[in-house]
């Protein structure tokens, strides 16, 4: 090092999914930050599953100066639907309730896996270890020490938790914050998932007489206590589907300690869920020989983000019910923000807990007010929302207008009053 090189910040991240590995990929760039993340696997990985993304997602994504290898691998609703997000129809008889429109984006959708690659393809060597699974944190005031299952540890001036709903470092956040712990809580809904062909499924919609349309663009099928969506991933080639079923029995609902959260389903199990519903969607589950379920589990609404040193993100922070398609999203917008502080020069002049605590002041009631309409969502598409309940009228109008605020997010004007907060 040069004698006039200021000394580099570390920071350490743990957890190498969507928003730990974007976070690494943007820090890494700065010449005044050493960035080490730490992922528990012995290798990245996601599901086989797809994701969307709205505007404000696809904006951070590029602010993260990755949107172009995104769009190679990412999915659009082809032309005239190009705009569109999702189709609303009855699950009964699949008629037309509405659309949700977001110009210039409509639906951005990608397979996890292709989208996990581009990210850490991007992600330069000896940024990330493997086979490290934190467990405990401790903090004396200069830095954040993080201790791993296999007995190393690590210290660093800025360490951010990104490892999930089940973070192992939530806890020493709430806690230095003097506020009660916040476990998963499980919503009462499961997921039924699964890929199809989009081949196979036009064949199928055509020998059934069913309109083609429903294949090309994003459909949400809503019915009482279920909905099913669709969307295409690999450039169309399959068609991911999540069906939702939802047991509102109880205010608390509980999934046994011992059960998994996800775990193998019999296609015979997922059709007499939907035993009533119409044909359309009748196929598209008949379609998916063997689907995973998922019991979907989100977080509170929690009172910090930041303890001193120690910041979380995504997941670990507001993990989020899936019904806006939004939580990805959220974990990227942090990384954004996260990224455009600590990679300001200017952060060697500030303390890292002030630029922690000008995240979290800037993101958390936007995060926050995206868990608690996410959850809304829930209720709306399964008629449990008790101002529109099976109104077809009313659902077309809200479902038209309700994600607007969510996607026209004018991330630029979170980091000036960030800037502003710091005093630089
Ligand atoms: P995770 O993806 O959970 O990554 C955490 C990482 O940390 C993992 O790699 C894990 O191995 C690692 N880790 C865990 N513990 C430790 C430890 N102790 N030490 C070290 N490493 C550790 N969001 C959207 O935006 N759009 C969608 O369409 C969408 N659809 C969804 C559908 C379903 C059915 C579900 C369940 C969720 C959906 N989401 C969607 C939400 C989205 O999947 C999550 O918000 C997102 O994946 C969270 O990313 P993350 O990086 O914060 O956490």
């Amino acid at each position: 090092m040069h004698l006039s090189s200021p000394p580099a910040m570390r920071i350490g991240i743990v957890g190498g999914g969507i928003a730990g590995v974007a976070l690494a990929l943007d820090l890494c760039r700065h010449s005044h930050l050493h960035v080490q993340l730490f992922e528990a696997a012995p290798a990245f990985g996601e599901v086989g599953a797809g994701v969307s993304f709205g505007a404000n997602a696809v904006q951070a994504i590029k602010g993260l100066g990755i949107g172009e290898p995104y769009q190679r691998v990412a999915d659009r609703t082809p032309a005239p639907w190009q705009d569109i997000w999702f189709e609303w129809r009855k699950g009964q008889d699949a008629s037309y309730l509405g659309a949700s429109v977001a110009a210039g984006v409509g639906q951005s959708s990608v397979h996890r896996a292709d989208f996990l690659d581009v990210l850490a393809s991007e992600l330069p060597d000896g940024i990330a270890q493997f086979g490290k699974r934190a467990v405990r944190v401790e903090q004396d005031g200069n830095q954040a020490h993080v201790f791993f299952t296999d007995g190393s540890s690590h210290s660093c001036d800025i360490l951010i938790a990104a490892d999930g709903i089940k973070s192992s470092i939530r806890d020493h956040v709430l806690e230095g914050l003097g506020q009660p712990l916040a476990s998963p809580r499980f919503s009462g809904t499961c997921a039924y998932r699964g890929m199809i062909d989009s081949q196979q499924l036009r064949e199928t919609y055509r020998a059934r007489g069913l309109d083609e349309h429903l294949v090309n663009v994003p459909q949400m099928y809503l019915g009482l206590d279920a909905h099913i969506l669709t969307f295409p991933v690999k450039q169309g080639r399959l068609i991911n589907v999540v069906a939702f079923v939802s047991d509102r029995s109880s205010d608390k609902p509980v999934w046994p300690s011992d059960a998994p959260w996800v775990r193998n389903a019999s296609q015979q199990e997922m059709l007499e869920a939907f035993a009533d519903w119409g044909d359309a969607a009748r196929a598209l589950l008949e379609s998916i020989p063997h689907p995973t379920l998922w019991a979907l589990h989100d977080l509170e609404e929690l009172p910090g983000y930041v303890h001193g040193q120690v910041g979380l993100i995504g997941d670990a922070a507001h993990a989020m019910l899936p019904h806006q398609g939004a939580g990805a999203g959220q974990g990227l917008e942090d990384a954004w923000l996260l990224a455009r502080l600590l990679s300001d020069p200017q952060i060697l002049t500030s303390t890292p807990a002030d630029v922690l605590n000008a995240y979290d002041s800037i993101r958390r009631p936007r995060a926050c007010r995206v868990q608690r309409t996410s959850w809304q969502a829930g209720e709306l598409y399964e008629f449990r929302d008790p101002a529109v309940a099976d109104n077809e009228p009313l659902l077309g109008k809200t479902l038209a207008e309700r994600f607007d605020w969510l996607w026209s997010h004018d991330m630029q004007s979170d980091l000036q009053s960030a800037r502003a907060q710091l005093g630089w």
